[in-house]
């Protein structure tokens, strides 16, 4: 069985004496800096000196520094910025600072898991993994939940490393929703993998593709945008509460039938077997290889797929109805 700790499992006081730099004011960062500050903890937030979160931190009643002055400061540094340049960032004004003894923190595997970033031999490496986004950490925190998070300690110098990342995952919420303790390998893997062939790949490219056979089958976009990609909040969240069992109790007995006769035909061995490949793809380093080396190009591929994404017309057709939807907030991209 995993283990699962809980707030009752940390003790937030380990903090007290630390200054926590946290590194980038995006989603994560945030999200961390400001749930980390309302637990008591003193957060120093490291930005560019041109960065355009700085008046957004100061306004959020937060100190903020520049990277290399937040670590010199800090015991322990959570580095919050995108994957794809932490490396250069890391190597060029976090390493040059980190004292003995310092901890450093990452939310994801990514750079360590991979070698991209080698840490220095004398201090605890740790991870603190939020299973959301940061909007959702900061949210559920002011509510008084959290959003689960996995830990795992790559480096235990100090002998409290685990302590310290329970209790770091505790401050920023984790604790009421359940921290999983797990590997930097584990981690970065299984979250590549969701990624690309559930949560967003796999997803994305489903809907297209129910969408268009509906529409070049001469049915309505509307009606196909309802039924592909509308609808499907509404099966997610049955499943969200109560598993496959809850949403299939939820549906009619026509659409359970549908489900386990024709599921089966749609998701086959042959897409199992390049779930496998894409797999193996992340395992042996090769696709971080190509992202990170797409990125170094100032990522092209990511940049036009964005272009002719938004272009589609289940997006066209989304627009102009979610205009008729009060309820639901617009979001654009
Ligand atoms: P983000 O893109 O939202 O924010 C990155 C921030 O980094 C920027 O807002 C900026 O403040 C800062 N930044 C950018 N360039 C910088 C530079 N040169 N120097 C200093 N700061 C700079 O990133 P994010 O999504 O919050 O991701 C941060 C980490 O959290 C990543 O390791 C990511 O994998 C991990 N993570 C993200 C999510 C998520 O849902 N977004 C979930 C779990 C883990
Ligand atoms: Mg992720």
């Amino acid at each position: 069985m995993a283990n699962i700790y809980y707030d009752k499992d940390a003790t937030i006081g380990l903090l007290d004496d630390t200054i926590v730099a946290v590194i980038g004011y995006g989603s994560q960062g945030h999200a961390h800096a400001l749930n980390l500050h309302e637990s008591g903890v003193d957060v120093v937030v490291g930005l560019r000196e041109d960065s355009s979160s700085r008046s957004k931190v100061e306004s959020d009643g937060l100190r903020v520094a520049n990277v290399a002055d937040a670590v010199d400061e800090a015991q322990l540094i959570m580095v919050l910025v995108p994957d794809e340049i932490m490396a250069e960032i890391y190597h060029d004004e976090i390493a040059p600072h980190l004292e003995e003894g310092d901890v450093l923190a990452f939310a994801h595997g990514f750079n360590v898991h991979f070698g991209a970033i080698e840490p220095p031999e004398g201090n605890d490496v740790v991870m603190i993994a939020p299973k959301g986004p940061g909007h959702l950490v900061r949210r559920t925190y002011a509510d008084g939940s959290g959003v689960p998070c996995l830990v795992a300690v790559h480096q235990d110098v100090s002998g409290k490393a685990k302590d310290i990342a329970l209790a770091y995952a505790s401050a920023i919420g984790g604790g009421r929703a359940g921290v999983l303790e797990t590997t930097f390998a584990e981690e970065t893997e299984t979250d590549l993998f969701g990624e690309q062939v559930i949560l967003c790949g796999g997803v994305a490219e489903l809907i297209k593709s129910a969408f268009t056979t509906l529409v070049e089958a001469g049915y309505q976009p509307e009606s196909a945008y309802f039924e592909t990609l509308h609808e499907l909040k509404l099966i997610v969240d049955l499943l969200y509460e109560g598993g496959m069992g809850w949403m299939r109790h939820s549906i009619s007995n026509t659409a359970e039938y549908g489900d386990y006769t024709r599921g089966p035909r749609i998701v086959t061995d042959e897409t199992r077997a390049e779930m496998r490949k894409v797999l193996d793809e992340i395992q042996s380093g090769a696709f971080a290889n190509e992202w990170l080396g797409q990125a170094r190009e100032g990522a092209p591929h990511l940049i036009e797929q964005r272009e002719t994404q938004s272009n589609h017309q289940i997006e066209q057709v989304g627009r102009e109805l979610r205009k008729m939807m009060p309820f639901i907030e617009e979001k654009r991209a």
